[in-house]
């Protein structure tokens, strides 16, 4: 009979265990791993909630790169990312696409003050317009520029809790050994110490387990598609597991969003083939890969010092993964931009129809816009008048 890893339990029917969290995009899930109250307990402040530490560690890269759950949830909105150039709020929609907050009108506002109002939209505009008259200010518009900008500079970094990061992956080191190898032989094989420092945080995961950018990573010579999804495919950001025996020990290397790297010394030696498994969490769909792998010669077991002697080394090893997905979010949200441009271009081209001249401030006004998200920066549109609202938008004489 199976038993759950953390406490023994028979498991008659266990709790639907991911291998990755779902929150990272993965659909492999297993009944043979966990009970329910283990499993729920990693959700809980039983365990510091470990679950939520490696799913808020990821959130930029899960909205950048348009992760979608495992359980269909859209990716996370970034709320108040940031501010544009002019002062506007803006929160950052999956694909790392801002959208400017409404203004906020303040508090206290005097007359014969400036006030650079900002807003979203003309609409709301116009409502802060309206709260200002309802207070019985005079307001008089000055010149309205709209600010359009594709690519403001966002600057974020990710953050990790590490033991809480760790405790998780190694989480999910041992549910992907039941996957690969069964429920027994994970039972044998991954030492207690470590289930117990997954489940219960004593002793230190940071004994048996930490961000590895030292090691050698074990070769792939072949991924194929998992019999269960036979149309995956490689998007290059794949979560992965690879467990292996070097030398004495068991060792367990896990790869998410194929740039960060945990490894966990599990145990002792199994004598068990090498294996793995990955999975593309930015796949529509479960896309599940199955890995022909070769351990590598040796290993440095991770240890309670690893994370500050390895500190540049964790630092560059992470910040790579991170400017590798930027990248990607940036080729891709501007390749929709453009194509964004181009419809708008082929309906002013049509409505300007034998004008020549029309057609021609088209073009000119779409490479010019081509022409700033090449290289990365804003431009401005004058409105000239103010809110399209005509004379009304000048909220006339109140106090
Ligand atoms: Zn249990």
């Amino acid at each position: 009979m199976d038993k759950c890893l953390f406490c023994d339990r028979d498991l008659a029917r266990g709790s639907l265990e991911h291998v990755f969290l779902s929150a990272l995009g993965a659909h492999i899930a297993t009944r043979r791993a966990t009970c329910h109250p283990c499993n729920n307990a990693f959700a809980t402040d039983e365990t510091g909630k470990i679950d939520d530490a490696l799913a808020e560690g990821f959130e930029e890269i899960r909205n950048g790169l348009k992760i979608w759950t495992g359980r269909n949830k859209p990716p996370p909105t970034l709320f108040r990312a940031a501010l544009l150039n002019n002062g506007a709020e803006f929160d950052l929609a999956p694909g790392f696409i801002p959208v400017v907050r409404p203004g906020r009108v303040p508090a206290t506002l005097s007359s014969c003050s400036q006030y650079t109002l900002v807003a979203a939209n003309e609409a709301d505009a116009k409502r802060q317009m309206d709260i200002l008259s309802k207070r019985g200010i005079s307001v008089e518009a000055g010149t309205a520029v709209r600010v359009e900008q594709k690519a403001p500079t966002i600057k974020r970094s990710v953050r990790f809790d590490g033991p809480k990061v760790w405790r998780a992956v190694a989480k999910t080191a041992a549910v992907a050994f039941v996957v690969l190898y069964g429920n027994e032989q994970a039972r044998r094989s991954i030492s207690g110490e470590v289930r117990n420092a997954i489940r219960y945080g004593v002793p230190s995961i940071s004994d048996f387990a930490g961000w590895d950018f030292v090691n050698d990573w074990p070769s792939i010579s072949s991924s194929s598609p998992h019999e269960n999804t036979p149309d995956a495919k490689l998007s290059g950001f794949e979560h992965s597991v690879i467990i292996g025996d070097v030398n004495e020990r068991s060792v367990a290397y896990v790869t998410l969003f194929g740039g960060w790297r945990i490894s966990i010394d599990l145990g002792e030696r199994t004598t068990l083939p090498a294996r793995g498994l990955a999975t593309n969490p930015r796949a529509a769909k479960p896309a599940r890969f199955v890995l022909t792998v070769n351990a590598p010669a040796t290993y440095a077991p991770r240890n309670a010092d690893s994370f500050a002697t390895e500190h540049n080394k964790v630092l560059e090893g992470n910040k790579e993964a991170f400017s590798r997905a930027l990248q990607t979010w940036s080729e891709e949200a501007r390749a929709s931009y453009a194509e964004q441009l181009a419809g708008e271009l082929t309906i002013s081209v049509q409505a300007a129809g034998e004008d020549e001249a029309k057609r021609a401030a088209a073009i000119a006004t779409f490479a010019q816009k081509l022409a700033a998200i090449e290289h990365g920066d804003g431009w401005s549109t004058d409105l000239g008048t103010v809110f399209d609202e005509d004379t009304s938008a000048t909220v006339p004489e109140g106090t």
